[in-house]
Protein backbone atom coordinates (compact mmCIF):
# COMPACT_ATOMS: atom_id res chain seq x y z
CA UNK A 1 0.00 0.00 0.00
CA UNK A 2 1.22 3.38 -0.50
CA UNK A 3 1.17 5.86 2.42
CA UNK A 4 1.23 8.93 0.69
CA UNK A 5 -1.78 7.97 -1.94
CA UNK A 6 -4.20 6.70 1.02
CA UNK A 7 -3.45 9.09 3.18
CA UNK A 8 -4.21 12.29 0.24
CA UNK A 9 -7.17 9.68 -0.83
CA UNK A 10 -8.70 9.76 2.70
CA UNK A 11 -8.08 13.43 3.41
CA UNK A 12 -9.85 13.97 -0.01
CA UNK A 13 -12.95 11.75 1.30
CA UNK A 14 -13.17 13.66 4.90
CA UNK A 15 -13.08 17.06 2.84
CA UNK A 16 -16.16 15.93 1.45
CA UNK A 17 -17.50 16.74 4.70
CA UNK A 18 -20.84 14.83 5.75
CA UNK A 19 -23.67 11.98 3.84
CA UNK A 20 -25.55 16.02 3.08
CA UNK A 21 -23.72 16.91 0.74
CA UNK A 22 -25.88 17.09 -2.59
CA UNK A 23 -28.86 15.26 -3.18
CA UNK A 24 -31.47 15.38 -6.33
CA UNK A 25 -34.65 17.16 -4.66
CA UNK A 26 -36.65 16.58 -8.28
CA UNK A 27 -35.81 12.81 -7.95
CA UNK A 28 -36.76 12.37 -4.06
CA UNK A 29 -40.25 14.17 -2.67
CA UNK A 30 -38.63 16.13 0.59
CA UNK A 31 -40.80 14.07 3.07
CA UNK A 32 -38.26 10.87 1.60
CA UNK A 33 -34.83 12.31 2.92
CA UNK A 34 -33.74 11.36 6.15
CA UNK A 35 -32.05 13.77 8.65
CA UNK A 36 -28.74 13.67 7.27
CA UNK A 37 -30.21 14.28 4.04
CA UNK A 38 -29.93 11.05 2.50
CA UNK A 39 -33.31 9.33 0.64
CA UNK A 40 -35.76 7.01 3.10
CA UNK A 41 -37.89 6.60 0.54
CA UNK A 42 -39.28 7.09 -3.09
CA UNK A 43 -42.39 5.79 -4.84
CA UNK A 44 -41.14 3.49 -6.63
CA UNK A 45 -39.11 2.22 -3.79
CA UNK A 46 -41.58 2.07 -1.35
CA UNK A 47 -44.14 0.38 -3.60
CA UNK A 48 -41.87 -2.55 -4.80
CA UNK A 49 -40.55 -2.91 -0.54
CA UNK A 50 -44.51 -2.70 0.41
CA UNK A 51 -44.79 -5.33 -1.95
CA UNK A 52 -42.00 -7.34 -1.06
CA UNK A 53 -42.04 -6.74 3.04
CA UNK A 54 -45.64 -5.22 3.37
CA UNK A 55 -44.25 -2.40 4.94
CA UNK A 56 -43.48 0.61 4.26
CA UNK A 57 -39.66 2.24 4.39
CA UNK A 58 -41.05 4.90 6.44
CA UNK A 59 -40.12 2.25 9.12
CA UNK A 60 -36.21 3.39 9.15
CA UNK A 61 -36.79 6.20 10.88
CA UNK A 62 -37.12 4.78 14.01
CA UNK A 63 -34.23 3.30 13.69
CA UNK A 64 -34.57 0.13 12.23
CA UNK A 65 -31.32 -1.25 10.48
CA UNK A 66 -31.69 -2.04 6.58
CA UNK A 67 -30.20 -4.61 7.13
CA UNK A 68 -29.67 -7.63 9.94
CA UNK A 69 -27.37 -10.53 9.77
CA UNK A 70 -29.30 -12.59 12.43
CA UNK A 71 -26.79 -15.41 13.77
CA UNK A 72 -26.24 -16.66 10.06
CA UNK A 73 -24.33 -20.02 9.47
CA UNK A 74 -24.07 -21.01 5.88
CA UNK A 75 -22.99 -24.75 5.13
CA UNK A 76 -21.97 -26.50 1.67
CA UNK A 77 -22.37 -29.95 2.80
CA UNK A 78 -19.98 -30.51 5.37
CA UNK A 79 -17.82 -27.41 4.37
CA UNK A 80 -19.35 -24.25 6.78
CA UNK A 81 -18.56 -21.31 4.45
CA UNK A 82 -19.91 -18.70 6.98
CA UNK A 83 -19.99 -19.03 11.15
CA UNK A 84 -22.73 -17.40 13.12
CA UNK A 85 -22.74 -14.47 11.09
CA UNK A 86 -24.15 -11.41 13.28
CA UNK A 87 -24.30 -8.11 12.67
CA UNK A 88 -26.66 -5.14 11.41
CA UNK A 89 -26.11 -2.54 8.37
CA UNK A 90 -28.03 1.08 9.43
CA UNK A 91 -29.66 3.20 6.74
CA UNK A 92 -27.21 4.69 4.29
CA UNK A 93 -24.10 3.19 5.31
CA UNK A 94 -21.45 2.47 3.17
CA UNK A 95 -20.35 -0.79 4.96
CA UNK A 96 -17.65 -3.58 3.04
CA UNK A 97 -17.29 -7.13 4.03
CA UNK A 98 -13.37 -7.81 3.24
CA UNK A 99 -11.07 -10.26 3.85
CA UNK A 100 -9.05 -12.79 2.00
CA UNK A 101 -9.93 -15.60 -0.81
CA UNK A 102 -12.62 -17.71 0.32
CA UNK A 103 -13.21 -16.11 3.99
CA UNK A 104 -17.15 -16.23 3.28
CA UNK A 105 -17.55 -12.41 2.20
CA UNK A 106 -18.76 -13.27 -1.28
CA UNK A 107 -21.52 -16.14 0.31
CA UNK A 108 -22.85 -13.56 3.42
CA UNK A 109 -23.71 -10.96 0.22
CA UNK A 110 -25.02 -13.87 -1.80
CA UNK A 111 -27.49 -14.39 1.35
CA UNK A 112 -28.29 -10.79 1.39
CA UNK A 113 -29.51 -10.75 -2.30
CA UNK A 114 -31.32 -14.13 -1.94
CA UNK A 115 -29.01 -16.18 -3.81
CA UNK A 116 -28.11 -18.56 -1.24
CA UNK A 117 -30.27 -19.27 1.46
CA UNK A 118 -28.58 -19.55 5.55
CA UNK A 119 -28.47 -23.01 6.64
CA UNK A 120 -29.32 -21.56 9.74
CA UNK A 121 -30.34 -17.92 11.29
CA UNK A 122 -32.38 -15.31 9.33
CA UNK A 123 -31.51 -12.16 7.22
CA UNK A 124 -33.97 -9.69 7.88
CA UNK A 125 -34.61 -6.64 5.32
CA UNK A 126 -35.88 -3.25 6.82
CA UNK A 127 -37.13 -5.30 9.76
CA UNK A 128 -38.66 -8.00 7.49
CA UNK A 129 -37.81 -12.03 7.09
CA UNK A 130 -36.33 -12.33 4.16
CA UNK A 131 -34.29 -15.34 4.31
CA UNK A 132 -36.68 -17.32 2.23
CA UNK A 133 -37.60 -14.82 -0.12
CA UNK A 134 -36.22 -15.03 -3.79
CA UNK A 135 -33.87 -12.60 -5.06
CA UNK A 136 -36.31 -10.89 -7.18
CA UNK A 137 -38.97 -9.99 -4.62
CA UNK A 138 -35.65 -8.41 -2.17
CA UNK A 139 -35.69 -4.96 -2.43
CA UNK A 140 -32.10 -4.89 -3.45
CA UNK A 141 -29.55 -4.61 -6.39
CA UNK A 142 -26.33 -6.36 -6.80
CA UNK A 143 -23.27 -5.14 -9.08
CA UNK A 144 -21.12 -7.87 -10.23
CA UNK A 145 -17.45 -7.57 -11.37
CA UNK A 146 -18.61 -8.77 -14.99
CA UNK A 147 -21.58 -6.51 -15.49
CA UNK A 148 -23.75 -7.74 -18.23
CA UNK A 149 -24.60 -4.54 -19.83
CA UNK A 150 -27.05 -5.14 -22.85
CA UNK A 151 -24.92 -4.68 -25.65
CA UNK A 152 -27.09 -4.14 -28.56
CA UNK A 153 -29.07 -1.10 -26.53
CA UNK A 154 -27.77 2.43 -25.51
CA UNK A 155 -26.71 3.61 -22.11
CA UNK A 156 -29.74 5.35 -21.93
CA UNK A 157 -31.87 1.77 -23.00
CA UNK A 158 -29.82 0.16 -20.38
CA UNK A 159 -30.77 2.03 -17.67
CA UNK A 160 -34.20 2.28 -18.65
CA UNK A 161 -34.50 -1.73 -18.69
CA UNK A 162 -35.48 -2.28 -15.45
CA UNK A 163 -37.82 0.91 -14.51
CA UNK A 164 -40.39 0.27 -18.05
CA UNK A 165 -40.54 -3.54 -17.09
CA UNK A 166 -41.86 -2.28 -13.71
CA UNK A 167 -43.59 0.54 -14.91
CA UNK A 168 -47.13 -0.95 -14.43
CA UNK A 169 -46.85 -2.67 -11.05
CA UNK A 170 -45.09 0.43 -9.68
CA UNK A 171 -48.32 2.82 -11.35
CA UNK A 172 -45.62 5.49 -13.47
CA UNK A 173 -45.72 6.72 -16.99
CA UNK A 174 -43.60 7.26 -19.33
CA UNK A 175 -42.72 10.86 -18.60
CA UNK A 176 -41.79 9.27 -15.04
CA UNK A 177 -39.16 6.74 -16.03
CA UNK A 178 -37.69 9.35 -18.67
CA UNK A 179 -37.20 11.48 -15.67
CA UNK A 180 -35.52 9.05 -13.33
CA UNK A 181 -33.49 7.44 -15.76
CA UNK A 182 -32.08 10.92 -17.38
CA UNK A 183 -31.73 11.97 -13.41
CA UNK A 184 -29.65 8.91 -12.45
CA UNK A 185 -27.45 9.07 -15.80
CA UNK A 186 -26.72 12.75 -14.67
CA UNK A 187 -26.04 10.85 -11.38
CA UNK A 188 -23.59 9.11 -12.92
CA UNK A 189 -22.17 11.76 -15.36
CA UNK A 190 -22.78 9.93 -18.59
CA UNK A 191 -25.48 12.42 -19.78
CA UNK A 192 -23.04 12.72 -23.06
CA UNK A 193 -22.56 9.00 -23.58
CA UNK A 194 -26.61 8.73 -23.46
CA UNK A 195 -27.12 7.73 -26.49
CA UNK A 196 -23.54 5.42 -27.25
CA UNK A 197 -23.73 1.48 -27.01
CA UNK A 198 -21.37 -0.47 -24.46
CA UNK A 199 -18.64 -1.09 -26.91
CA UNK A 200 -18.28 2.32 -27.30
CA UNK A 201 -17.52 3.03 -23.82
CA UNK A 202 -14.66 2.75 -21.39
CA UNK A 203 -14.45 0.40 -18.94
CA UNK A 204 -14.95 2.74 -16.09
CA UNK A 205 -17.91 4.26 -18.03
CA UNK A 206 -19.09 1.10 -18.66
CA UNK A 207 -19.49 0.36 -15.13
CA UNK A 208 -20.98 3.62 -14.36
CA UNK A 209 -24.18 2.26 -16.38
CA UNK A 210 -24.33 -0.99 -14.70
CA UNK A 211 -23.93 1.41 -11.36
CA UNK A 212 -27.35 3.43 -13.27
CA UNK A 213 -29.04 0.25 -13.80
CA UNK A 214 -28.83 -1.06 -10.54
CA UNK A 215 -29.60 2.38 -8.98
CA UNK A 216 -32.63 3.55 -10.76
CA UNK A 217 -35.07 1.84 -9.05
CA UNK A 218 -33.80 2.94 -5.33
CA UNK A 219 -33.51 -0.52 -4.33
CA UNK A 220 -32.77 -0.81 -0.16
CA UNK A 221 -29.22 -1.76 -0.30
CA UNK A 222 -26.83 -1.89 -3.35
CA UNK A 223 -24.48 -4.88 -2.99
CA UNK A 224 -21.37 -4.60 -4.63
CA UNK A 225 -19.40 -7.97 -5.45
CA UNK A 226 -15.60 -6.49 -6.17
CA UNK A 227 -17.09 -4.70 -8.61
CA UNK A 228 -13.56 -2.70 -9.32
CA UNK A 229 -11.89 -5.80 -10.10
CA UNK A 230 -11.52 -5.78 -13.52
CA UNK A 231 -9.93 -2.10 -14.38
CA UNK A 232 -6.56 -1.02 -13.97
CA UNK A 233 -5.28 0.72 -10.73
CA UNK A 234 -5.68 4.32 -12.27
CA UNK A 235 -9.65 4.19 -13.15
CA UNK A 236 -10.06 1.85 -9.79
CA UNK A 237 -9.26 5.22 -7.81
CA UNK A 238 -11.36 7.28 -9.95
CA UNK A 239 -14.05 5.13 -9.23
CA UNK A 240 -13.53 4.52 -5.55
CA UNK A 241 -13.82 8.48 -5.29
CA UNK A 242 -17.07 8.28 -8.19
CA UNK A 243 -18.84 5.31 -5.72
CA UNK A 244 -18.15 6.92 -2.63
CA UNK A 245 -19.64 10.29 -4.39
CA UNK A 246 -23.13 8.65 -5.62
CA UNK A 247 -23.45 7.07 -2.52
CA UNK A 248 -23.59 10.28 -0.42
CA UNK A 249 -25.72 12.05 -3.08
CA UNK A 250 -28.01 9.04 -3.07
CA UNK A 251 -28.04 8.00 0.65
CA UNK A 252 -28.37 4.49 0.21
CA UNK A 253 -26.96 1.90 1.96
CA UNK A 254 -23.85 0.17 0.06
CA UNK A 255 -23.19 -3.39 0.83
CA UNK A 256 -19.60 -3.90 -0.77
CA UNK A 257 -17.16 -7.19 -1.29
CA UNK A 258 -13.64 -6.12 -1.72
CA UNK A 259 -10.37 -8.47 -0.38
CA UNK A 260 -8.48 -5.15 -1.02
CA UNK A 261 -8.15 -3.60 2.04
CA UNK A 262 -6.84 -0.17 0.89
CA UNK A 263 -10.42 0.21 -0.93
CA UNK A 264 -12.24 -0.61 2.01
CA UNK A 265 -10.40 1.88 4.30
CA UNK A 266 -11.07 4.72 1.70
CA UNK A 267 -14.65 4.35 1.47
CA UNK A 268 -16.13 2.56 3.86
CA UNK A 269 -18.40 4.14 6.86
CA UNK A 270 -17.79 0.22 9.03
CA UNK A 271 -15.78 -2.45 7.53
CA UNK A 272 -16.54 -6.39 8.78
CA UNK A 273 -13.02 -8.05 8.79
CA UNK A 274 -13.73 -12.12 7.85
CA UNK A 275 -11.20 -14.94 8.31
CA UNK A 276 -12.07 -18.59 7.34
CA UNK A 277 -15.67 -17.91 7.54
CA UNK A 278 -15.67 -15.93 10.91
CA UNK A 279 -16.53 -11.80 10.92
CA UNK A 280 -13.55 -10.98 13.17
CA UNK A 281 -14.33 -7.66 14.10
CA UNK A 282 -16.41 -4.66 12.50
CA UNK A 283 -16.06 -0.88 13.21
CA UNK A 284 -14.69 2.30 11.44
CA UNK A 285 -11.51 1.88 8.98
CA UNK A 286 -9.94 4.50 12.23
CA UNK A 287 -11.07 2.23 14.46
CA UNK A 288 -9.86 -0.99 13.04
CA UNK A 289 -6.89 0.35 12.10
CA UNK A 290 -5.96 1.61 15.47
CA UNK A 291 -7.65 -1.27 17.48
CA UNK A 292 -7.63 -4.52 15.54
CA UNK A 293 -8.97 -7.08 17.64
CA UNK A 294 -6.80 -9.82 16.41
CA UNK A 295 -3.50 -10.77 15.13
CA UNK A 296 -5.09 -11.65 12.22
CA UNK A 297 -6.86 -8.35 11.72
CA UNK A 298 -3.99 -6.62 12.47
CA UNK A 299 -1.87 -8.19 10.01
CA UNK A 300 -4.24 -8.25 7.17
CA UNK A 301 -4.83 -4.11 7.08
CA UNK A 302 -2.40 -2.34 7.00
CA UNK A 303 1.11 -3.12 7.79
CA UNK A 304 2.45 -4.01 11.51
CA UNK A 305 5.04 -5.06 14.03
CA UNK A 306 3.87 -8.03 15.71
CA UNK A 307 5.92 -9.13 18.34
CA UNK A 308 5.46 -12.20 21.09
CA UNK A 309 5.39 -11.69 24.55
CA UNK A 310 4.19 -11.92 27.96
CA UNK A 311 1.97 -9.44 29.77
CA UNK A 312 3.51 -9.27 33.28
CA UNK A 313 0.59 -7.00 35.08
CA UNK A 314 -0.16 -3.50 35.29
CA UNK A 315 2.12 -0.58 35.03
CA UNK A 316 -0.68 1.73 36.08
CA UNK A 317 -4.39 2.29 35.47
CA UNK A 318 -4.07 2.96 32.06
CA UNK A 319 -1.28 0.51 30.88
CA UNK A 320 0.01 -3.01 31.00
CA UNK A 321 3.81 -4.56 30.82
CA UNK A 322 4.73 -6.31 28.51
CA UNK A 323 8.12 -8.51 28.39
CA UNK A 324 8.58 -8.38 24.64
CA UNK A 325 12.10 -7.77 22.28
CA UNK A 326 14.05 -8.56 25.42
CA UNK A 327 12.63 -5.98 27.01
CA UNK A 328 10.16 -4.79 29.79
CA UNK A 329 7.47 -2.43 27.89
CA UNK A 330 4.77 -0.50 29.05
CA UNK A 331 1.58 -0.69 26.15
CA UNK A 332 -2.01 -0.28 25.77
CA UNK A 333 -4.33 -2.93 26.73
CA UNK A 334 -6.76 -4.66 23.83
CA UNK A 335 -10.37 -5.42 24.34
CA UNK A 336 -9.30 -8.98 25.20
CA UNK A 337 -8.59 -9.06 28.88
CA UNK A 338 -5.40 -11.26 29.74
CA UNK A 339 -4.10 -13.01 32.83
CA UNK A 340 -1.10 -11.59 34.35
CA UNK A 341 1.77 -13.77 32.99
CA UNK A 342 0.10 -14.74 29.79
CA UNK A 343 1.12 -14.73 26.66
CA UNK A 344 0.13 -12.15 24.46
CA UNK A 345 0.99 -10.18 21.04
CA UNK A 346 2.31 -6.30 20.96
CA UNK A 347 1.54 -4.65 17.76
CA UNK A 348 3.03 -1.06 16.57
CA UNK A 349 2.60 0.17 13.19
CA UNK A 350 5.56 0.86 11.87
CA UNK A 351 4.57 4.99 11.12
CA UNK A 352 4.71 5.03 15.09
CA UNK A 353 8.09 4.36 15.07
CA UNK A 354 10.24 6.40 16.06
CA UNK A 355 14.32 5.98 15.55
CA UNK A 356 17.06 8.08 17.68
CA UNK A 357 20.99 7.67 17.76
CA UNK A 358 20.59 8.07 21.96
CA UNK A 359 18.72 6.06 24.34
CA UNK A 360 15.46 7.83 24.66
CA UNK A 361 14.42 9.78 27.80
CA UNK A 362 10.79 10.31 29.32
CA UNK A 363 7.59 7.48 29.13
CA UNK A 364 8.92 5.89 25.81
CA UNK A 365 9.06 2.29 25.29
CA UNK A 366 12.26 2.08 23.59
CA UNK A 367 14.20 -0.82 22.38
CA UNK A 368 18.25 -1.04 21.53
CA UNK A 369 18.21 -2.71 17.71
CA UNK A 370 20.34 -2.54 14.50
CA UNK A 371 19.78 -1.13 11.67
CA UNK A 372 19.46 -4.56 8.41
CA UNK A 373 18.04 -2.57 5.19
CA UNK A 374 16.63 0.98 4.25
CA UNK A 375 14.46 2.10 1.31
CA UNK A 376 13.96 5.33 0.60
CA UNK A 377 10.30 6.44 -0.42
CA UNK A 378 10.38 10.02 -1.27
CA UNK A 379 8.25 11.12 2.38
CA UNK A 380 8.98 7.93 3.71
CA UNK A 381 11.93 6.37 4.61
CA UNK A 382 11.68 2.27 5.21
CA UNK A 383 13.69 1.15 7.80
CA UNK A 384 14.36 -2.83 8.53
CA UNK A 385 15.89 -3.47 11.80
CA UNK A 386 16.72 -6.20 14.24
CA UNK A 387 16.41 -6.43 17.75
CA UNK A 388 18.64 -7.69 20.62
CA UNK A 389 16.77 -10.41 21.04
CA UNK A 390 16.36 -10.88 17.71
CA UNK A 391 13.12 -9.78 16.30
CA UNK A 392 12.42 -7.83 13.17
CA UNK A 393 11.03 -4.76 13.17
CA UNK A 394 9.80 -2.23 10.61
CA UNK A 395 10.24 1.58 10.81
CA UNK A 396 9.13 4.38 8.43
CA UNK A 397 10.15 7.54 9.10
CA UNK A 398 9.36 10.62 7.74
CA UNK A 399 10.90 13.86 6.96
CA UNK A 400 10.36 15.33 10.64
CA UNK A 401 12.48 13.13 11.95
CA UNK A 402 15.56 14.34 11.65
CA UNK A 403 18.18 11.47 11.43
CA UNK A 404 22.07 11.92 10.08
CA UNK A 405 22.46 9.13 7.43
CA UNK A 406 22.13 5.60 7.96
CA UNK A 407 23.89 2.54 6.93
CA UNK A 408 23.34 -1.33 7.57
CA UNK A 409 25.04 -2.69 10.72
CA UNK A 410 24.36 1.08 12.69
CA UNK A 411 23.20 0.87 16.29
CA UNK A 412 19.86 2.90 16.94
CA UNK A 413 17.35 3.06 19.58
CA UNK A 414 13.85 2.34 18.73
CA UNK A 415 11.03 3.90 20.41
CA UNK A 416 7.21 4.49 20.81
CA UNK A 417 4.99 6.01 22.95
CA UNK A 418 3.03 3.89 24.94
CA UNK A 419 -0.56 4.72 23.22
CA UNK A 420 0.66 3.64 20.32
CA UNK A 421 1.12 0.13 21.18
CA UNK A 422 -1.74 -2.43 21.54
CA UNK A 423 -1.61 -5.60 23.44
CA UNK A 424 -3.42 -8.32 21.25
CA UNK A 425 -4.24 -12.61 22.00
CA UNK A 426 -1.51 -14.53 21.49
CA UNK A 427 -2.02 -15.74 17.80
CA UNK A 428 0.45 -16.99 15.07
CA UNK A 429 1.98 -13.90 13.56
CA UNK A 430 1.36 -13.99 9.84
CA UNK A 431 4.82 -13.99 7.75
CA UNK A 432 5.25 -11.37 5.40
CA UNK A 433 5.12 -14.52 2.80
CA UNK A 434 1.91 -15.48 4.76
CA UNK A 435 0.38 -12.40 3.79
CA UNK A 436 1.60 -11.73 0.30
CA UNK A 437 -0.01 -15.25 -0.29
CA UNK A 438 -3.45 -14.27 0.85
CA UNK A 439 -3.26 -11.60 -1.49
CA UNK A 440 -1.89 -13.47 -4.34
CA UNK A 441 -4.68 -15.89 -3.51
CA UNK A 442 -7.07 -13.38 -3.35
CA UNK A 443 -6.04 -11.73 -6.64
CA UNK A 444 -6.17 -15.15 -8.36
CA UNK A 445 -9.71 -15.71 -7.54
CA UNK A 446 -10.82 -12.39 -9.11
P1 LIG B 1 -13.28 -14.84 -3.02
O1 LIG B 1 -12.72 -13.48 -2.78
O2 LIG B 1 -12.27 -15.81 -3.51
O3 LIG B 1 -14.54 -14.84 -3.84
P2 LIG B 1 -14.90 -15.16 -0.64
O4 LIG B 1 -14.44 -14.66 0.66
O5 LIG B 1 -15.89 -14.33 -1.34
O6 LIG B 1 -13.65 -15.42 -1.58
P3 LIG B 1 -16.82 -17.27 -0.77
O7 LIG B 1 -17.05 -17.19 -2.25
O8 LIG B 1 -17.85 -16.71 0.11
O9 LIG B 1 -15.42 -16.63 -0.41
O10 LIG B 1 -16.56 -18.78 -0.40
C1 LIG B 1 -16.32 -19.20 0.93
C2 LIG B 1 -16.00 -20.66 0.91
O11 LIG B 1 -17.17 -21.39 0.55
C3 LIG B 1 -14.94 -21.04 -0.11
O12 LIG B 1 -14.08 -22.01 0.45
C4 LIG B 1 -15.71 -21.61 -1.27
O13 LIG B 1 -14.97 -22.58 -1.97
C5 LIG B 1 -16.91 -22.23 -0.57
N1 LIG B 1 -18.09 -22.19 -1.43
C6 LIG B 1 -18.69 -21.11 -1.95
N2 LIG B 1 -19.75 -21.44 -2.71
C7 LIG B 1 -19.83 -22.80 -2.67
C8 LIG B 1 -20.72 -23.76 -3.23
N3 LIG B 1 -21.76 -23.39 -3.99
N4 LIG B 1 -20.48 -25.06 -2.96
C9 LIG B 1 -19.46 -25.45 -2.18
N5 LIG B 1 -18.59 -24.59 -1.61
C10 LIG B 1 -18.77 -23.29 -1.85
Amino acid sequence: MNPGSLRNRLHYLLRMGPKSAKVYPQLIPKDHLNSRGGRVLTETGAAATRQTTGHSRSQRSDGTPVIEIDHVTKRFDDYIAVTDANFTIGAGEFFSMLGPSGCGKTTTLRMIAGFENPTSGAIRLEGVDVSRVPPHKRNVNTVFQHYALFPHMTVWDNVAYGPRSRKKSAGLDSAAVKKSVDEMIEVVRLTDFALRKPAQLSGGQQQRVALARALVNYPSALLLDEPLGALDLKLRHVMQFELKRIQRELGITFIYVTHDQEEALTMSDRIAVMNAGNVEQIGTPTEIYDRPASVFVAGFIGQANLWHGRQTGRANRDYVEVDVLGATLKARPGETAIEPGGQATLMVRPERVRVSMEQPTGDLAAVRSKVVDLTFQGPVLRLSLVAADGSPILAHVGTEQDLPLLRPGDEVFVCWSPDASLVLPAADIPTTQDLEEMLDASSDAR
